[in-house]
């Protein structure tokens, strides 16, 4: 099979990731073997490349919002030729403490799709069948594979950040994940306030809905209930910080921040204010996610990368040069 392999972090422009011919994976136990179709592309997969997270297999294909279909290990769940999602939590042990206490998110020994098992940047891939999802029929594979970890993460951030019907919430940062964010908050008549760097990130926001949209230093109109950080900024949390009424809670959806400045305690988190990081996601926030998504129709903006032209895709979302978020279409067999 053809597939995209990172043998050592280096910056995108370098085009790190190599497209080579490997033997098909082999199916182990409780897995299921996929011809990938699609797979999203996401930040976390450049601080990957990049080495920002340090490499944890040695010659890994990255990928993380696989859409595939079963052709090996089929179960009744999951018969040969159904179409599944498989995102960045590819497994846990289910014995430790957090798995124990509906934390899975928090498992002491993860398994993490396209980072420490092989990935979906590639024409198969085999998963554990426990966390491969099967997908609504209404999205095609483009459109949903966004909604694998961008959609997912997303809508943890949204539970971490507490979001109850009709409140107003801000949203800091505009890519991926954010314009997915904004569908749940509007079909739960929630009113959003967002803060984005780019007139183009602007502009998609006023299109998608957003009640309020200003520059990155532009402080929403109004307290806010709830604020979710999108961008690897620690600036960026002290904003939406700062923008919070008594009470309310900041969720940082980043996996990686460049540092947290020094702040204010007195005015910007006293008064029972929260900063929340959120890490990863269970497989009730997927299954809870993509039921969600069918129901509100949600269709994410995509732009399609072949497989040849990952490091191009991953260019893109480095330089921030498109519009919601970017896809390898590996079959469509
Ligand atoms: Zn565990
Ligand atoms: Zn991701």
């Amino acid at each position: 099979m053809k597939a995209a392999t990172l043998i050592s972090a280096r910056e995108v422009r370098n085009r790190p990731l190599e497209i080579r011919e490997l033997a098909k994976p082999l199916l182990g136990e409780g897995q299921v073997l996929l011809r990938v179709r699609a797979c999203g592309v996401c930040r976390t997969d450049l601080h990957i490349v990049e080495g920002e997270l340090p490499p944890r297999k040695e010659a890994v294909i990255p990928g993380h919002q696989i859409v595939g279909k079963i052709i090996g290990g089929a179960t009744p769940q999951l018969p040969n030729g159904a179409r599944v999602g498989v995102s960045w939590l590819g497994g846990v042990d289910g014995t430790c403490f957090y798995c124990k206490h509906q934390q899975e998110n928090l498992c002491d020994s993860p398994t993490f799709t396209g980072y420490t098992v092989d990935g979906g940047y590639a024409e198969c891939a085999v998963v554990r069948a426990d966390f491969a999802f099967p997908l609504p029929g209404c999205l095609d594979d483009l459109h949903a594979a966004p909604l694998l970890c961008a959609g997912i993460i997303g809508f943890r951030s949204i539970r971490v950040a507490g979001v109850q019907r009709g409140e107003r919430v801000g949203l800091f940062g505009f890519g991926a994940s954010a314009h997915l964010a904004i569908a749940v908050l509007r079909a739960w008549q929630c009113r959003v306030y967002v803060s984005t760097r780019g007139e183009r990130h602007r502009k998609l926001a006023a299109s998608l809905g957003a009640d309020w949209v200003g520059g990155e230093n532009d402080k929403p109109p109004v307290a806010l209930d709830r604020a979710i950080t999108f961008a690897p900024s620690g600036d960026v949390v002290v904003a939406a910080l700062a923008s919070l009424r008594k009470g309310g809670v900041v969720a940082i959806n980043a996996i990686h921040l460049d540092r947290i400045p020094q702040f204010d305690y007195d005015r910007l988190l006293w008064g029972e204010r929260q900063l929340r990081s959120v890490t990863n996601m269970t497989r009730a926030d997927a299954r809870d996610f993509l039921q969600l998504a069918a129901e509100i129709r949600l269709h994410p903006k995509a732009t399609a990368f072949s497989l040849d032209d990952v490091n191009d895709a991953l260019i893109a979302v480095k330089n921030d040069s498109i519009d919601g978020a970017a896809v390898i279409v590996v079959s469509k067999s």
